[in-house]
């Protein structure tokens, strides 16, 4: 980090702040011109806020030259992370899929769809219990019941299941969920992953619907910092000007995250394209691009679902997106040589 001071700078205030920098560990190396002066800061400058530094009467400006994020930082762990998943894991060269409806509906709706994405070649099973939705009139998810119904159908199909958390008090319900997910509303809700840096389950991080790459990284720190390293980042599209798709499928996402973590990426392309003749094309572009997995809705009757039908693929649909990705996957893959 560096730190522009003001020309003149007051000598008491100088050294105030020079000695709360050592105080923190910091080494301090000034260069002295002319009209001004620059402090170089070496050591972990990441607990250091740099508004308050800019906000100091003497500092004309602040730069960070290394990311705020430690634990994600590719930088400090070359090799690229495999995260288990239950009897899976994520990264590390394998194309993940994750597949199932939007939300748990009934048993036979879960368990019917579970069997057929597996037979495809998924190999977690997605489906919501709690939903966060934009009206609070919409259907809210079965709750308690939707994960037991997921646990259900993981004894059925042997798949690991992953859903949303949406607020902490309903983590004891998550004992048996193999992977929980942090949806792209609760990015930023940070008593929440606090809380999932402390749990022994991998987290599968969704992009906020107009968080950078930064933001996501740091909300991915939190949970890190907190000693749980098994997080998954996940692109689900972002909020931009057009209203054809329901968001924009980032698709550097992709590249751009692995060469700045070590954390496997996924795409949601479901939740990017809100259209599932889109689905298709967006998975094969996220694919092309490197991703090491991708999360999609899939139904046995998209025309009823009670969410999300009309981004859902059937069954069908879903077993011949499956086979073309796994082409594209084995040539465009980037390994962690070749991130950039
Ligand atoms: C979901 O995956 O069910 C979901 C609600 O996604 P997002 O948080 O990305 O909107
Ligand atoms: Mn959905």
């Amino acid at each position: 980090m560096v730190v522009i001071l003001k020309e003149n700078p007051n000598k008491t205030q100088l050294d105030s702040l020079v000695s709360w920098l050592q105080a923190k560990g910091i080494e301090i190396h000034p260069t002295v011109g002319v009209h001004q002066t620059i402090l170089g800061l070496v050591g972990d400058t990441s607990s250091i806020d740099i508004d308050l530094l800019n906000a100091l009467d003497i500092v004309e400006d602040v730069k960070r030259i290394q990311e705020p994020y430690k634990n994600a930082n590719r930088k400090f762990h070359p090799q690229d992370s495999v995260i288990k998943v239950g009897n899976t894991a994520i990264g590390g060269g394998s194309l993940t899929l994750i597949a199932g409806p939007c939300s748990v509906e009934s048993e036979d709706q879960i368990i019917s769809v579970a069997k057929s994405v597996k037979a495809s070649g998924a190999t977690i099973l997605r489906g919501g219990a709690f939903k966060p939705r934009t009206s609070p009139y919409s259907f809210q998810g079965l709750r308690g019941e939707g994960i037991r119904l997921l646990k259900l159908a993981k004894e059925e199909t042997g798949l690991p299941i992953v859903t949303e958390i949406m607020d902490a008090s309903q983590l004891d319900l998550f004992d048996d969920v193999d992977m929980i997910q942090v949806g792209a509303r609760n990015m930023q809700n940070f008593e929440l992953l606090k809380l999932l840096g402390t749990v022994d389950k991998p987290i599968l991080l969704k992009r906020g619907l107009s968080a950078t790459y930064e933001e996501l990284l740091m909300s991915a720190e939190y949970i890190m910092a907190g000693g749980n390293m098994n997080v998954v980042l996940c692109e689900r599209g972002i909020r931009t000007f057009e209203t054809y798709t329901r968001n924009t499928m980032d698709v550097s996402a992709v590249p751009v995250l692995k060469k700045l973590s070590h954390l496997p990426v996924i795409v949601d392309p479901s939740h990017s394209a809100g259209r599932s003749a889109l689905v298709a094309p967006l998975s094969c572009a996220a694919v092309a691009a490197g991703a090491d997995g991708l999360i999609i809705e899939v139904h046995n009757d998209p025309e009823h679902a009670l969410c999300d039908g009309p981004q859902s693929l059937r069954p069908e649909a879903f077993e011949s997106l499956a086979k073309k990705l796994q082409i594209i996957h084995e040539t465009c893959w980037i390994n962690e040589e070749e991130v950039g």
